[in-house]
């Protein structure tokens, strides 16, 4: 296919795989082909795979099942988790031409010149355990907020976790690299930069600059996570700088404390806990207690009191019994956390959790999720009634819905205005008035308006 091509790109899943997608398709515009939106017609069209549910392979399946009706001759490409856990499954598909592994992704525009519609799909992927590079990416797309990949991979082995076989070993940039592509996002008027990775808080234990190849006993520097986050609050472009998610063994009193005291790192934190019972825990292999937990969420509101803490947790998962699911209900009930990503438990091949036995019904691992979802709700209530009357920053963002614009503040409170264009990707000091619910909790302010934007007050 050649360079005068238009092609589209749709990312399924994660913050990594949005800030992979962005960073791809730049590779693919530099090549010299154009990059049109998913919905129009387009030369050629790209599927970034997630597969951390059943439920993200389907709709990848059902993506290209719309692609075929509504662009038969048109190329499908599909790269990514599920392209790397399954290519032979997604290369038997119809219309499929190119099937894109971990390895192979990021080399999109080289294949893309080699593709034609021939009805049997190129597979160009390795064994994951091949994989040993690390390939930076970071979003653009959007004018306020950016997603900069840090770190990639996992060492763990969660038992119910296909994430290691699609991504491979923990590794990550550098952190001269990290805060080179941080200020290259700031030149672009970006206020707000999200640290993304698989397990970012493993940062810098397997350190693999870009281009560079990990040689056989190669030394592993060390670099934290804590040096990380140190040398990006000193870039003065950067208004804001929010961690994504990390693990709650690996976030270390010192990490607590420097956010506490950071004008950039803002007070928002997401932990994975996936369960409150113990036994379980266990069973999931997972490298804390419930009791340590508490101890991370205790320290962190401790010293950052209108810090928002949002929790993972899955429902379901092999063996939970009523009394292990009340356990987890009234252990997140009595944390004094702001809301709850709920996931319902799927099988995923190749992981040991399926092994354990005992199933849970599909319908009870999903009343469990409903019954979670509705203290998520109590919770940011909660969070947000505390929040009441209080000063914050709100970032607004460039998108006007039925007239009205979005933003959040500092710790994660999600602000409604009516749309002012002056306003766009302009920090803008509020004091919280007061919620509307209409589906959502938002928050109403009062504009307190200065001439600089404010740093976290
Ligand atoms: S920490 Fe566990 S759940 Fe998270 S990516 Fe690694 S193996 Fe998966």
């Amino acid at each position: 296919m050649n360079g005068s091509k238009k092609v589209a790109f749709h990312t399924l899943g994660c913050k990594l795989n949005l800030a992979e997608t962005s960073s791809i398709s730049r590779n693919v515009a530099k090549a010299g082909y154009e990059i049109v939106d998913f919905n129009v017609e387009a030369d050629a069209y790209v599927i970034n795979t997630c597969s951390v549910t059943e439920n993200a392979d389907k709709e990848c399946r059902f993506l290209i099942r719309g692609i075929l009706n509504k662009s038969p001759e048109a190329l499908i490409a599909v790269i990514g988790c599920y392209a790397q856990l399954k290519p032979d499954e997604i290369s038997a598909l119809p219309g499929v031409d190119l099937v894109l592994g971990a390895n192979e992704k990021f080399n999109l525009p080289f294949h893309l010149e080699r593709i034609a519609k021939k009805g049997k799909a190129q597979v160009h992927s390795c064994s994951v355990s091949e994989i040993d590079f690390f390939s930076e990416a970071y979003t653009l797309d959007n004018r306020t907020r950016a997603f900069l990949k840090v770190q990639d991979g996992c060492d763990y082995t969660c038992s119910y976790c296909t994430i290691p076989l699609a991504r491979g070993a923990s590794r990550s940039d550098s952190i001269s690299n990290v805060v080179a592509n941080a200020k290259k996002i700031a030149a672009k008027g970006v206020k707000e930069i999200v640290l993304t990775g698989v397990n970012i808080g493993d940062f810098g234990r397997t350190l693999l600059p870009v281009g560079s190849v990990k040689n056989e006993g190669e030394s592993v520097k060390n670099e934290r996570f804590l040096d990380l986050i140190k040398q990006l609050d000193a870039i003065q472009e950067i208004y804001r700088f929010r961690i994504s998610s990390i693990e709650p063994n690996l976030l270390k009193d010192e990490i607590i404390e420097f956010v506490a005291s950071s004008r950039r790192f803002v007070p928002h934190f997401h932990l994975p806990l996936q369960s409150g019972s113990d036994s379980i825990l266990k069973k999931m292999r997972r490298r804390y207690t419930s009791a340590s937990f508490s101890n991370r969420v205790h320290k962190i509101k401790q010293l950052i009191p209108d810090c928002c803490i949002g929790v993972d947790v899955i429902t379901g998962f092999p063996g939970e019994t009523e009394a292990d699911f009340l356990e987890t209900y009234h252990f997140l009930n009595a944390l004094d956390i702001s809301y709850l990503h709920v996931f319902t438990y799927s099988e995923r091949k190749n992981t040991d959790a399926p092994d354990l036995g005992n199933p849970v019904r599909i319908n009870e691992r999903r009343n469990r999720n409903k019954m979670l979802r509705i203290l998520s709700e109590k919770k940011l209530r909660k969070f947000y009634e505390e929040n009441m009357d209080s000063s914050h920053t709100v970032l607004f963002e460039q998108e006007s819905k039925g007239g009205c614009m979005y933003g959040y503040t500092e710790n994660y409170i999600k602000i409604k205005s009516d749309f002012d264009s002056s306003l766009v990707n302009q920090l803008v000091p509020v004091t919280l008035s007061g919620f509307q619910e209409n589906g959502a909790l938002l928050f109403n302010f009062n504009h307190t308006h200065v001439s600089e934007p404010l740093l976290r007050v």
